[in-house]
């Protein structure tokens, strides 16, 4: 069998390693800019003051009020703040919530947007978009809101909860394990995605065992890394799809939906999908025979780092599963396995109670 494939790199610079947050106001320098706006959840406030000292009279101001799922007001808030400041860049540290507020400035202005990323998300490494406007998100693509530089500080990860740190890692994982049967897939991404999830799975027993473990924290940070990349170079399936609907439809909680449904949705795919079940079973460490494959091992992990398991812990209602299920066949998208209403409406039912994938 001969191979075609199409590969289109995303243009960023990347600075890895404990303590390059230090590098910040050359990195600033470097992408021509002067005047920062510091981008923040009000939760990680403090954050962004140590930023802005080290930033000095480069910093323009502090906007912190980034929120999950980036609500328009939020946007022209901070679109309108970085105007008044005459800010002319902005630095987004913290998760995916506060890199899409970032997003959402760039795609309105242009602004170079430097990030800080604090969780595994992977948003950083996506030209992806988010914006909520009255209780619907809408995602785009556009090449302006890809961040142009990025600093990945594992030391940052360090205060980030034990529990989040799992769930956060494992939506890292859901990148790695759906771009390798993407229908725009490549030797390239495979390669990125094998290693992302084996970076992230094996250093998740080491932070389990010791949540301070900084080597654990910058193993994890890389795979996080490969793994956003491989979101942000293929088209996601029907994992992402159910984590969507989910998420934007019963507000649960982005990497908490994404670590339960991962591996039914995998489940759901593995018979069509053999090629990308057996690399994610290598990077897993078992045989990809093991009974149940890919997918029940990715389950026990979860279940062994007391990760959550089933939608009804995480605040998933019993009675919006019908709907969950119509939702996930509405808009057609690519996935291995046709999407039936029926087997998808089991699938949930076995994530809402927690049961084995299958
Ligand atoms: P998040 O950014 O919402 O962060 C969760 C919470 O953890 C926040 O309160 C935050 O302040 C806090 N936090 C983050 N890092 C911390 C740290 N190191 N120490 C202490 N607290 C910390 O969560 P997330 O899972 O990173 O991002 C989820 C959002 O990102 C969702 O809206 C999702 O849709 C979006 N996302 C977008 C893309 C994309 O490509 N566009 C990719 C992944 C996620």
């Amino acid at each position: 069998m001969t191979t075609h494939f199409i590969y289109q790199a995303h243009p960023s610079r990347v600075v890895f390693g404990a303590g390059v947050l230090q590098q910040l106001p050359a990195e600033i320098a470097q992408l021509g800019a002067t005047r920062a706006l510091v981008l923040c959840t009000p939760q990680q406030r403090a954050s962004a003051e140590r930023v802005a000292a080290l930033l000095g009279s480069r910093c323009a101001g502090i906007f912190a009020q980034a929120q999950m799922h980036v609500p328009l007001e939020t946007a022209q808030a901070a679109r309108a703040e970085a105007r008044r400041l005459g800010a002319d860049c902005a630095v987004a540290i913290g998760g995916g919530s506060t890199t899409g507020l970032g997003k959402a400035i760039a795609l309105d202005s242009g602004l170079p947007i430097l990030a800080v990323p604090t969780t595994y998300a992977g948003s950083e490494m996506t030209p992806i978009y988010g914006l909520t406007d009255a209780g619907v998100k809408k995602t785009g693509r556009d090449a302006r809101v890809l961040p142009k530089t990025v600093l990945y500080d594992p030391e940052l990860s360090l205060t980030l909860p034990l529990g989040l740190s799992i769930t956060s890692a494992l939506n890292a994982v859901a990148h790695g394990a759906e771009g390798l049967y993407a229908p725009d897939t490549n030797p390239v991404i495979a390669l990125m995605a094998e290693e992302g999830i084996r970076a992230c799975t094996a250093a998740l027993p080491r932070l389990q065992a010791d949540p301070h473990d900084l080597a654990a924290r910058s193993d994890l940070l890389q795979g996080a890394w490969l793994c956003g990349i491989v979101l942000g170079a293929t088209t996601m399936g029907l994992h992402h799809k159910l984590c969507h609907t989910l998420g934007g439809s019963f507000n649960l909680p982005h990497a908490e939906v994404h670590t339960v449904v991962l591996p039914h949705a995998l489940a759901y795919n593995a018979a069509q999908a053999p090629q990308a079940m057996a690399r994610i079973a290598r990077a897993l460490g078992v045989a990809a025979d093991a009974p149940g494959g890919a997918p029940a091992a990715l389950h026990a992990l979860a279940q062994r780092l007391g990760a959550p398991t089933a939608l009804r812990d995480i605040g998933m209602p019993e009675g919006g599963l019908d709907r969950a299920a119509d939702l996930a066949v509405t808009t057609p998208y690519p996935n291995p396995r046709p999407l039936e209403r029926a087997a998808l409406r089991a699938l949930l039912q076995r994530a809402f109670e927690g049961a084995a994938p299958a």
